[in-house]
Parts: C-alpha cells; structure tokens; sequence
C-alpha cells in the first residue's frame, strides 16, 4: 500500500507466476517450459539478427511474423495479431474486445491471468463452475453474456475440448466473440482455426512459449476476422507500437517455420506424459485425462500443498494452487524422462 498509488492499483488482484529458482540440480516441473530446446534454426536466425540493424526500430507491423503465422495455418495477414506474448495478446484483447454491458463468461478454474486482467481493465466477469469431472460443458455457458473465454485445452486441469463442442459455443453465441486459448493445442488438442472461415466471432489465441519451447523469448499471437484483429491493432497501437524486437521477430519466424522440430519434440513429451500418468495412477494417484505439457493428478490420502513442500525439499518444484475444489491438486509439468523418472522416484519415498 502506497499513498502514491492511483484507485486502480489499489483494486487490483494481479497474477502470482510460478517461482524461477536459479538452483543448480533444480528439478523445475512448475511453469510448464518445454524440456526440450527450441528450434536450432530459430537460434541461427536469432543470432544472425544480433548485429547494426538494432540500431533501428523493428517493424510496427510485425509483417514478417504475421506472414509466418499465416503461411503456417493458410490465413491471410489481416487475420493475424502478434504480441509480446500471448499474455501480452491476452490483455489486449480483454481490452479491445471483452468489456461489454453483459458479464463476460470464462470458467470458475482455468488460467490466472483471466481473472487479473478482469480486475485491470473494470470488466465483470461470471465463473461458470467445471463439471464433476472438471471438464468445461460448453451447455452451462447457454447464457446471455458479453462474450466468452475458455483456455483449450484448458489449464491447470490439461483436459480438452473436441473441435464440435467448440463449434457449438461458437454458434451458440453469434453475436458474442469467442476466445479460444490455445496455449497447449499442440500436445494433442484440436484447435479452433480451422472454423474461422465460418465464424466471425472467433478470436484463437496462441504462443511460441509452450510448444515451440520459447517461453524465455515472449511471442503470442492471435488469429481470427480482420474486424477482431483491427481492434486488437488500435489497443496495441495505443500502448506499444514496437512490441516485438527485431530478433524476437526473427526467431519466431524460424521457429514457426520448423513445424517438423515444433511436432518431433511435442511427440515426446506426449510419450512422457503417457509414462507418467500410468506411474503416478500406480503410487495412487487420480490423473486427470491431460492433452498438454502437463498433468493434473491428487491422492486420495495425502495433502496437495504438503506433498509440493515435500518434493520442493527434494529440490523438486511442481505447481499448487490454493483455490478452493483444486486445492489437492498438483500440477506437474512434463519434463524430461529423467527428470519425470525423479519425481516419481520421491514420490515413492515420500509415500512410503
Ligand atoms: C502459458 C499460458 C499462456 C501464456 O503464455 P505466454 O505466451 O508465455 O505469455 C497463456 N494461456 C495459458 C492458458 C497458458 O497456460
């Protein structure tokens, strides 16, 4: 508290990010960064655009990365907005598009950040509650409203919605935008971009920082009708108009190019996932079903936030949320073999 502060900082509830402890042996299973490297090309590119040229600014228009995105789901580049990050893309369009007389409908248990920028940007939003699965029921949000967000797959839980139950929303909804949040579609979730041609209220947002194994770099996109990303471009130009670097620009478009690395080294953290539901189900654990880079598991004996402070003495880091039906939860994000191997291995101990 400051007296300095303005009304709104006062007001505001802002996001708790997972901690980044430099610990040597570190075991970091917490924020959901990709095990494995990004793109060697995307590297090259970076480091090719590490010279003179930085004594410019970089392009406004982010041209380069739009075509990239483009080129990549067969949109044009009016369909495509960049950002520095997709939390940054995110903002953006609570901003541009979301505040509207009706409340804004988004699931009771997902991303963080949603309920942050709500309190940000004065926009009431309605939680619509998970089912007794924890799965999203696209029938609860039949409901006069704003607009809608749902992350899909949705996080911390990792269970995705099929592209129908997605077309259903969207057609329920018409006159509403739509945000599908696509953080984690490549670890076996179907998106949404192939419904753009027939949905104008559909905005999918995405990011190099799961997938592309580039959370370090902060690139976002979204893509949807030149209308939706207009808006997007007038709130962006607002507030920053170079929101990329010349070379974040430059690895996003090798990295967004090398689909063939993006998918090899997504296969692999699906086969760990795989490994790792089936040892964490045989310690006991319930798993829900996940089709991200992580999983959402409880015990049915044990503590959730007890058993992360034990493994945290291990030098393991996993994610807890203190929130109210999620609280026995761990969240676990997919980490190497050898690095899921450990985990198992203290939970066994810990278990006795
Ligand atoms: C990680 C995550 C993001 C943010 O990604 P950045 O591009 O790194 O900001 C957005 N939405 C969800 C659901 C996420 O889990």
């Amino acid at each position: 508290m400051s007296r300095f502060w303005s009304d709104v900082v006062h007001g505001l509830t802002p996001y708790t990010p997972g901690e980044q402890v430099p610990m040597p042996g570190l075991v970091k299973l917490n924020t959901n960064e990709n095990p494995y490297g990004p793109s060697p090309k995307a590297i090259a590119a970076m480091q090719a655009a590490v010279g003179d040229q930085l004594r410019k600014y970089s392009d406004p228009g982010n041209a380069v990365v739009k075509d990239a995105v483009a080129r990549r789901f067969g949109l044009t580049r009016e369909q495509v907005f960049v950002g520095n990050s997709s939390d940054e893309v995110l903002a953006h369009t609570f901003h541009a598009l979301l505040k509207h007389e009706l409340p804004l409908l988004c699931p009771d248990i997902s991303y963080g950040f949603y309920p942050a920028y709500c309190s940000l940007y004065g926009i009431e939003a309605a939680q619509v509650p998970l089912n007794e699965r924890y799965e999203i029921d696209v029938e609860d949000y039949r409901r006069p409203c704003g607009a809608v967000i749902i992350a899909n797959p949705n996080a911390p839980t990792g269970i995705a919605l099929p592209l129908e139950r997605i077309e259903a929303l969207l057609a329920a909804h018409p006159d509403q935008v739509v945000v599908i949040d696509e953080a984690y579609v490549d670890f076996g979730g179907q998106s949404a971009i192939s419904l753009l041609g027939r949905y104008d209220n559909l905005l999918v947002i995405q990011t190099l920082s799961k997938s592309h194994s580039l959370a370090g770099l902060r690139v976002g996109y979204a893509v949807g009708h030149p209308e939706l990303i207009a808006g997007l471009e007038r709130v962006k130009n607002s507030f920053n108009c170079y929101p990329l670097g010349q070379v974040a620009q430059a690895g996003a478009v090798a990295a967004l190019d090398d689909v063939a690395h993006m998918e090899q080294t997504s296969q692999a953290v699906i086969a760990t996932r795989t490994w790792l539901t089936a040892q964490m189900q045989t310690l006991g654990f319930e798993v829900l079903p996940s089709q991200a880079n992580f999983i959402f598991a409880r015990h049915p004996q044990r503590d959730g936030a007890q058993l992360a402070a034990r493994l945290r003495e291990r030098a393991i880091l996993v994610r807890h949320f203190g929130q109210a039906r999620i609280d026995q939860f761990l969240r676990i994000s997919i980490g190497t073999d050898e690095e899921c191997a450990k985990l198992v291995d203290a939970l066994k101990a810990i278990l006795g």
